[in-house]
């Protein structure tokens, strides 16, 4: 087998369904007619139609109508590139369309039914058929399945379908799926077994299934691996992947009207379709150095089926009715585009990531270790035999022993063994002679011994079970070989096989010929009159003009197209930033711009995982060691007490799970105290108490008063200003130390008199 370099083209396949049931009920026009010989497919445009436009054509590596079975695309299309999986070439199947075409039924097709069967369930079939036919060769086939739903990838075999998964890249193998799980499989039954775990889990997440799988890509991976021993007699090993792509429709998604969420979920849809145009459109350019496959998990994870080392096949899905039509220019525009992509397939020969050698590693180092504990037991068993007399040939015996006797001498050599412990044990037991402490020590001893023994012997069964589990998963044919219905069936296939190819051929010829005529026409002709010149040159002018004009319409058509796309994506352009606009607003207005500053400031962009993401905040500037913030509560968001922990353990209460559920202010305690209020007291005793805390500058006593002893009573003013100060402390304390002067300021020159002190009448 010889590595292929020669670079092919993508092959592009057109398939166009029946009408159904309700466009058949409403009476929609057909408008798609195929033309299986020369592989092509006739659009008729419905807003022109009553006008004599000449319907569109395009061209492909070959096309199916309405009646294709799907054993004919298999046999025809699919049957060449599985094969080439089983050589060891990438191969990839896309299923272009819109919603509603046929993607499902071309990849999957209807379960239980086998005339129905798409290609992922034939190519089961066909895979473990190749392996059980196959001579001295050794397979693993292993199968995963994944799906990308705005733009995250999730494992369909996966337990926790809540997890997402990431796109990496090594420079060795190129881009994969970190954490992607793939089982290894051993006969059809057990890998349809995968292929339904996967589509229900698909199902499970959705709660509208129909416009889930429209919108998500379901990527189902074969990986094939044959080892087989080669010329320079080493083991080499080929390693094919199968990639079966059911895209998610290609129409429009309608975003009119959409915003936020909506309007987040609808540009991610179209990211990875638009993202496959563009990475088809910069491939078939030839201009462009730069192909655009980061731009999408899709492309990125499909990068080597267009434009690298895979072998491609899309097939584009169409629908007939006259309400389709636009969609379905849309596709066959698309798909003629890629017909364009240049691959270049190569057998994978011993790559560093191939499963099968690791497992043919481990089987060898586990049957090493089965051998040593085999080979120690025989030398066990030697030196036994030898003390009993019998001669030394056995060691070469032992080694031309097959596998039957082997396990028969086994099985004999554990029961020796261990009768041999039991006989001395017994032995022990009834020698009397023995100390009865020396007697337990010994007997403890053959118990363990015996112990010993036991453990030995399982973990050698175990490691026996452990290679056989290991060697089942390898598959190897040969078996059915001279199973004479199996070589019916052969013949049958190839003779189906030879049909497809001969049509493939008769079809190419066709279409060369469709060609070659144009331009021998001009040649071949010669002319008799001038008046045949003319009329004949008149018919090829019509015919080039019709030509032409289609021509001009197409490039109208797709200016046309280009002109909405552009429009689409200015609109959805306006509302995203729109959207900024509003963020930006709030971030300005409410968040404080030192806050929004260190945010700026900590905030990267991972290039691997296409995230935004925060530095940690706590690092030291210009010393690059880390602080760690004590923990308080490990796991929680803030510290819980026991009975918190349990309760949450034990009830769904939202009241233990640490969230805000509701703002309170504080409840303040019932108050204890009372408001002070005054003690009542007998107005003579207040006056009185009144009189005692005054202070000495405020008295004013009326000296002429007491002068005539008998005089009127002091004055009104005067009584008002014996009022104590209300912010007034009895000051009389501090003044009394003072001699008091004989002319007192209130009463400058007045007579000295003794002043009124105490509980003093008055
Ligand atoms: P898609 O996956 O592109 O959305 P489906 O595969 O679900 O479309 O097809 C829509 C319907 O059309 C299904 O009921 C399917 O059985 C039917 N259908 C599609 N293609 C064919 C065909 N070639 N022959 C018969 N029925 C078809
Ligand atoms: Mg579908």
């Amino acid at each position: 087998m010889s590595k292929s370099k020669s670079s092919e083209a993508v092959k592009v396949v057109v398939r166009c369904r029946p009408m159904n049931e309700k466009e058949r009920a409403a009476k929609f026009e057909r408008m798609v007619s195929v033309d299986v010989k020369l592989g092509q497919i006739l659009v008729r445009n419905p807003r022109e139609a009553s006008a004599n436009e000449h319907p569109k054509v395009f061209t492909f590596d070959s096309v199916y109508d309405s009646n294709s079975k799907q054993i004919d695309l298999y046999d025809e299309t699919f049957r060449p590139l599985v094969d080439s999986v089983l050589l060891g070439f990438n191969g990839t199947i896309f299923a272009y369309g819109q919603t509603g075409t046929g993607k499902t039924y071309t990849m999957e097709g209807v379960r239980n039914d086998p005339e129905r069967r798409g290609v992922i369930p034939n190519s089961f079939e066909h895979i473990f058929t190749h392996i059980s036919r196959s001579q001295n060769q050794q397979y693993l086939v292993r199968a995963s399945y994944l799906e990308i739903y705005q733009e995250e990838i999730r494992d369909l075999l996966s337990k926790d379908q809540a997890h997402r998964l990431e796109l990496r890249e090594r420079p060795d193998t190129g881009v994969y799926v970190k954490d992607l799980s793939s089982f290894v499989t051993k006969s059809v039954r057990e890998i349809e077994h995968v292929m339904n775990v996967g589509n229900q889990n698909r199902s499970v997440g959705s709660t509208n299934m129909n416009e889930h799988s429209s919108r998500s890509h379901a990527i189902f991976v074969i990986t094939v691996e044959c080892s087989e021993l080669g010329v320079d007699g080493e083991n080499h090993i080929r390693v094919g992947k199968l990639n079966l792509v059911d895209l998610a429709g290609s129409e429009r998604q309608t975003k009119t009207g959409a915003q936020g969420e909506r309007l987040k979920e609808a540009t991610k849809i179209n990211l990875s379709l638009s993202a496959l145009g563009n990475v088809i459109s910069a491939l078939v350019d030839g201009r462009s150095s730069h192909i655009p496959y980061r731009d999408s998990k899709l492309t990125r994870l499909l990068q080597d089926s267009l434009g690298g080392n895979a072998r491609t096949v899309m097939v584009a899905n169409i629908g007939p009715a006259s309400y389709n039509v636009e969609e379905t220019l849309t596709t066959l525009r698309y798909s003629n585009r890629a017909k364009n992509i240049k691959n270049k397939p190569r057998i994978n020969e011993d790559p560093k990531d191939a499963l099968l050698r690791e497992f043919q590693e481990e089987i060898a180092r586990l049957k090493e270790q089965l051998e040593k504990r085999s080979g120690k037991k025989k030398k066990r068993r030697q030196r036994r035999r030898g003390g009993e007399g019998s001669d030394g040939e056995d060691l070469e015996e032992g080694e031309t022993e097959d596998d039957d006797e082997e396990g028969e001498d086994k099985e004999n050599y554990w029961r020796e063994q261990q009768e041999k412990l039991e006989r001395e044990r017994r032995a022990i037991m009834e020698d009397h002679s023995l100390v009865a402490e020396e007697k337990v020590r010994l007997l403890k001893e053959k118990e363990r011994k015996m112990e010993d023994l036991k453990r030995e012997r399982e973990a050698g069964e175990m490691l026996a079970a452990k290679v056989k589990a290991m060697e089942s998963k390898l598959l190897v044919g040969g078996k059915n070989i001279v199973d004479h219905t199996n070589e019916q069936q052969r013949m049958l296939e190839m003779r189906r096989q030879e049909i497809a190819e001969q049509k493939r051929r008769e079809r190419e010829m066709q279409q060369q010929m469709e060609c070659r005529d144009e331009e021998t026409l001009e040649l071949k002709e010669t002319y008799s009159s001038l008046q045949q010149e003319v009329d004949i040159k008149t018919k090829k002018l019509k015919k080039l003009f019709a030509k032409l004009q289609a021509v001009k319409a197409e490039i109208h058509d797709i200016q046309e197209a280009h002109i909405n796309e552009r429009q689409e994506l200015e609109q959805t352009q306006n509302e995203l930033t729109r959207d900024l606009k509003l963020k930006h607003l709030i971030i300005e207005n409410f968040i404080p711009s030192e806050e929004k500053n260190k945010i700026v400031n900590r905030a990267f962009f991972d290039e691997e995982d296409e995230y935004w993401k925060m530095k940690p905040i706590t690092r030291i500037e210009d010393d690059h060691q880390m602080m760690t913030r004590p923990l308080s509560a490990v796991g929680y968001r803030r510290p819980l007490s026991q009975h918190a922990r349990m309760a949450m353990m034990i009830r769904p209460d939202m009241r233990y799970k640490a969230e805000n559920i509701l703002m309170l202010d504080m409840d303040l305690p019932a108050r204890t105290t009372k408001e002070y209020q005054e003690p009542v007291i007998a107005p003579k005793v207040a006056a009185a108490l009144e009189d005692a805390l005054r202070d000495e500058d405020e008295i004013q006593v009326d000296a002429s008063g007491f002068h005539s002893s008998l005089g009127p009573t002091p004055p009104a003013s005067a009584s008002s200003s014996l009022k104590k100060p209300k912010s007034g402390r009895p000051r009389t304390g501090k003044k009394s130390s003072t001699p008091t002067s004989p002319f007192s300021p209130a009463s400058p020159g007045s007579p000295i008199y003794p002043q009124s002190r105490g509980l003093v009448p008055k």
